[in-house]
């Protein structure tokens, strides 16, 4: 019997601002939300991931707009002797909307497990926020033929129970296409995206194929288009070019 085509989930750009940005980075938010409004129609949703000393400021300078404010991490703990460290129901009270988890910069630099990456989603969860859930090999994985193995323990490791589409996104972001100018090719997104996709279908059934599955690693306006294109692409996790609107809204634009 032929299965029902499941539509593909609407397409989010999400910029990770990294350790960048003053209050005066507002204006980049100011200006993307203008472009989207001169477009008229925008084919993604926007969310900016500025450095938690900006969550507040930008989720005030984007209230009316279409650009959701998130964090770029949260504590796996609501509250307690954690110097430092920002919980997610803190995120949400600055009115940010996601947090992201398990970047490869968070897993190398603070030694971040799969263990770790899974209590922090299950906090965002429990406060309310989407988990942005970050996958990816190193070169060496991949050049030693083991990328599918470690994108499937990854996903089993961080993905808790209980991700739906509405709370949970999925970025695959190659760790040596980061920041490197360097992309995998288009057959081999597309297969680490097909891949994805099977393990939460096989998890969480008809909801794991609506879960957006985004892809990250040197995106740009350039090369968005032809990324985009690629099933199971639903949108990208961008670092370098979400600094500057333009450019930003160039990766949106392509859509
Ligand atoms: C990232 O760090 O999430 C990222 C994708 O960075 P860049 O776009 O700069 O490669």
């Amino acid at each position: 019997m032929a299965q029902a085509k499941i539509k593909q989930p609407r397409p989010i750009i999400i910029g990770n601002w990294k350790m960048n940005g003053l209050k005066a980075s507002v204006k980049e938010v100011r200006a993307l939300d203008k472009a989207a409004k001169a477009a008229g129609r925008v084919g993604a949703d926007m969310m900016i991931c500025p450095p938690a000393t900006l969550i507040s400021t930008l989720a005030a300078a984007a209230k009316g707009s279409k650009i959701a404010i998130g964090s770029q991490d949260c504590h796996m703990n609501a509250s307690g002797a954690h110097t430092g460290d920002i919980s997610a129901e803190m995120v949400r009270d600055l009115g940010g909307k996601a947090a992201i988890v398990g970047h490869s910069e968070r897993r190398t630099d603070h030694g971040e497990s799969d263990a770790m990456v899974l209590a922090k989603a299950k906090a965002a969860h429990l406060a309310g926020l989407t988990a942005i859930i970050c996958v990816g090999e190193t070169e060496a994985e991949r050049d030693a033929g083991a990328t599918l193995r470690v994108i499937g323990k990854q996903i089993k490791g961080s993905v808790p129970d209980g991700a739906t589409s509405k709370n949970t996104i999925v970025a695959y972001e190659p760790v040596w296409a980061i920041g490197t100018g360097r992309t995998p090719t288009l057959a081999e997104v597309a297969e680490v995206h097909t891949f994805i996709r099977k393990k939460l279908v096989a998890r969480f059934g008809d909801d794991g194929a609506k879960i957006r599955i985004l892809y990250g690693g040197s995106m740009k306006p350039g090369n968005a288009a032809e990324l985009l294109a690629i099933a199971h692409v639903n949108g990208g996790l961008v670092g370098g070019a979400s600094l500057k609107a333009k450019d930003f809204f160039g990766i949106i634009s392509a859509c």
